[in-house]
């Protein structure tokens, strides 16, 4: 039986790939924070610790003994990284690191292949000179979260010529109902669904011309396992290709919503704008394509039908 350790087991990305791994008869490990409640799998045997407590993680580590371990906890929005710079290096790039030394000291006491997945981002390119960007991209991040992601990006290729099977992904925004109300997606669906209902009569936000690469989560921890189990580690951009603005996000969530005329309710406040915010991310997944038989299996227009409906649905 393959067992797996998932850090931030109870977000959107560490439930949906909790749900994916149990579905296929593994065993998970789950590592929550201390105090942090999020989505409870059923079937995960939970753990609580704090990334930063390397020398808890190792133990732990040992003790588990995973065939593949997930690092997808920490602090994960760029607004909170301005916030929270130093716990952001803290928790995103010096506990990555440690996970990594944790599970080279698995390799190195059992002689099994270790799989390390790193949940990388979009953020560690920064403002790219170029679109769509791919793993050849420079890495020139231009916030405390992008630096962050991008040191334990470079862990993974450093602890991969050091016994682990370690990959890292370049993810572009992945969003679902479980996506929290701080990021963009969630607060306009459940806003555009609020207004629907009658519950609300304003929506505010930051940078409207902003664009991004928005994809459906399931989607991207699927990608996670592919590069687990292929038989060579790597770096892959997992993203759609496709690039819409925060404008049309709400354009198409008003709509999917059934509120005519977004314009009425939506007003710019500038505290929701960022010190540095890349215009434009965009990527292109070829190499997962080829290397791993990835796609992207739900559009951008159905990614904000799916978020509405369940926003309309849960009030
Ligand atoms: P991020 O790309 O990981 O930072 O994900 P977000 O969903 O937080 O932000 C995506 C984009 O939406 C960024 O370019 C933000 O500047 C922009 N944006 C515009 N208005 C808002 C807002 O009110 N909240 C958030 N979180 N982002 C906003």
């Amino acid at each position: 039986m393959t067992t797996a350790f998932v850090t931030g087991v109870g977000g959107q990305d560490g439930s949906y790939l909790a749900e994916e791994l149990l579905a296929a008869g593994y065993a998970v490990h789950g590592l929550s924070a201390p105090g942090d409640r999020g989505h409870h799998t059923e079937g995960v045997v939970l753990h609580t610790a704090d990334l930063r407590d390397t020398a808890a993680i190792g133990v732990l580590l040992q003790e588990i003994a995973p065939d593949q371990v997930y690092n997808l906890a920490g602090i994960s929005s760029v607004a909170a990284s301005w916030e929270r710079p130093v716990e952001t290096a803290e928790v995103n790039a010096v506990g990555a690191l440690g996970l990594l030394e944790a599970a080279r000291r698995v390799v190195e006491t059992t002689g099994k292949r270790v799989a390390f997945v790193q949940a990388a981002s979009a953020e560690v390119f920064g403002e790219p000179a170029e679109t769509p960007q791919d793993e050849g991209t420079p890495i020139r991040p231009v916030n405390p979260y992008g630096m962050s992601k991008a040191f334990a990006h470079q862990a993974a290729a450093v602890y991969r010529t050091h016994g682990v099977h370690a990959c890292s992904l370049i993810l572009y925004n992945h969003e679902s109902p479980r996506r929290p109300g701080g990021f963009v997606t969630r607060k306009i669906t459940s806003t555009a669904a609020a207004i629907a209902q009658g519950r609300a009569d304003e929506l505010a936000l930051g940078n409207l011309d902003a664009r991004r690469d928005w994809g459906w989560a399931p989607d991207y921890v699927h990608a996670m396992r592919l590069a687990a189990e292929h038989p060579e580690p790597g770096d892959y951009v997992i993203a759609t290709g496709e690039g819409h603005s925060v404008r049309e996000f709400v354009a198409a969530a008003f709509a999917r919503a059934g509120v005519a005329d977004w314009q009425r309710y939506v007003r710019v406040d500038p505290a929701f704008l960022r010190p540095a915010d890349p215009t434009e991310l965009r990527g292109d997944a070829g190499k997962a394509r080829r290397v791993l038989g990835w796609t992207p299996s739900v559009t951008f227009d159905e990614l904000v039908a799916r978020m509405v409906e369940a926003d309309l649905e849960a009030s």
